[in-house]
């Protein structure tokens, strides 16, 4: 395959004045990953910081109900910060420091991933801001809070739909102008080569660790592997270490918020009619757009999933039909959400509260010698502001 493309998807759409530093980027990248100091020190902070490995846990009151396959969760809800948006932040951050950079800059949507750069940055005493779009500061107020604990600079977003894909935008904006000392820590599998690939590795430790807890636990593959996809970093974590096993089926939901056949979704390779191929923030992948080719807003209960643009990666094992992609409309998310709440005792992120519901409806139809793993992204203590909204309850 031609360098930084998945098939037709990926590439390197970036403005001038940013192809050196991606360059940059990608020459670091290689050089961090084959010094053994390096990576024996990203090692032991996700060891010893982190909290990894993450538990595989094994749902029994979750499988006993629905009757079906044996549900496994893989518990990256239990990473510091609660998900494993930490994992890739704590990499590109020491990749960071390693190019002699001093300050750190990222988007966010659900605040997981300007938290997990917040986070990073104290970790190493760096300079730290985050953009965030005001409809997401508003859902998601305790992240901000947080972000301003650990140091960093929320700066809001005004402009389009006030969402992920806008604070991209400003992101990139102050990138371009501030290249020599800082790094844009990128929060999925998304944007410019080397970007896809980079958050790849970083986030494939989740499908290694799952791979062998599941052998260890159960002595085979599991049948089928759920993860929700936002821009899709957890996805292709965990979804990395069973491509290869053409048995093990690969499912990605995608935020289906009041339906797709209207405009008020996130489901990029559903077959959902506004979607198509195009270029957004760096990379050729498939787009939510108008018939003028303009971006599309987008519609998610969970900040997380709440995306026009998905990696290129997904688009591409989308055409081969390796992975499987379908969605969870934000009525069913609340219902997988609840399930767990109180079948397990676990509160879900919303994301991966996607990725519960399509499980609900999956695992009867399968034998209950089958295995399902699901990839628990993170917790829902973020979103319990949502839920309650959604419920029509006051907090
Ligand atoms: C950000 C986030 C997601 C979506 O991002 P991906 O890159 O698709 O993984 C999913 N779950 C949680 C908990 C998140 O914070």
């Amino acid at each position: 395959m031609k360098k930084g493309y998945f098939g037709k998807f990926g590439g390197m759409f970036a403005p001038e004045t940013l192809m050196p530093a991606l360059e940059e980027v990608e020459r670091a990248f290689k050089a961090f990953t084959n010094d053994t100091s390096c990576m024996q020190h990203y090692a032991s902070l996700l060891k010893e910081y982190n909290g990894r490995p993450t538990p595989l846990y094994f749902a029994s009151r979750l499988t006993e109900s629905l009757g079906g396959a044996k549900i496994y969760l893989k518990r990256e809800d239990l990473n510091h910060t609660g998900a494993h948006k930490i994992t890739n932040a704590l990499g590109q951050a020491l990749l960071a420091r390693y190019m002699g950079k001093t300050r750190l800059i990222a988007e966010t949507g659900a605040g997981q991933h300007g938290v997990a750069t917040a986070t990073a940055a104290a970790l190493l005493g760096m300079e730290c801001k985050i953009y965030m779009g005001t409809v997401d500061i508003a859902r998601q107020r305790s992240n901000v809070f947080r972000m301003n604990l650990l140091g960093a600079k929320v700066v809001p977003v005004d402009s389009g739909g006030k969402t992920l894909k806008d604070a991209v935008n400003e992101a990139m904006r102050d990138w371009t102008k501030t290249v020599r000392n800082t790094h844009y820590v990128f929060g999925s599998a998304l944007g410019p080569y080397p970007f896809p690939t980079m958050v790849r590795t970083f986030q494939s430790i989740i499908g290694k660790e799952t791979r062998q807890q599941i052998l260890e636990k159960t002595g085979s593959l599991p049948h089928e592997v759920i993860a929700c996809v936002g821009g899709g970093s957890n996805a292709i974590g965990i979804f990395s270490a069973f491509i290869e096993d053409k048995d093990v089926i690969l499912t990605g939901v995608e935020a289906g918020g009041h339906g797709i056949d209207g405009k008020k979704h996130a489901a990029r390779l559903c077959k959902s009619k506004h979607s198509r191929p195009g270029i957004l923030h760096g990379s050729y992948s498939y787009v939510l757009q108008d018939e003028n080719g303009q971006i599309a807003d987008t519609h998610s209960i969970s900040a997380g999933l709440d995306y026009s643009g998905i990696g290129p990666e997904h688009s591409y094992l989308s055409g081969i039909k390796r992975v499987n992609y379908t969605y969870a409309t934000d009525e069913e998310a609340i219902r997988g959400f609840t399930a767990l709440c109180e079948l397990e005792g676990i509160i879900p992120a919303l994301e991966s509260s996607h990725a519960v519901a399509y499980t609900l409806k999956r695992s009867p139809q399968l034998a209950k010698n089958q295995t399902i793993i699901i990839n628990l992204s993170g917790r829902g203590d973020k979103d319990i502001f949502s839920v309650a909204d959604y419920l029509g309850k006051s907090i």
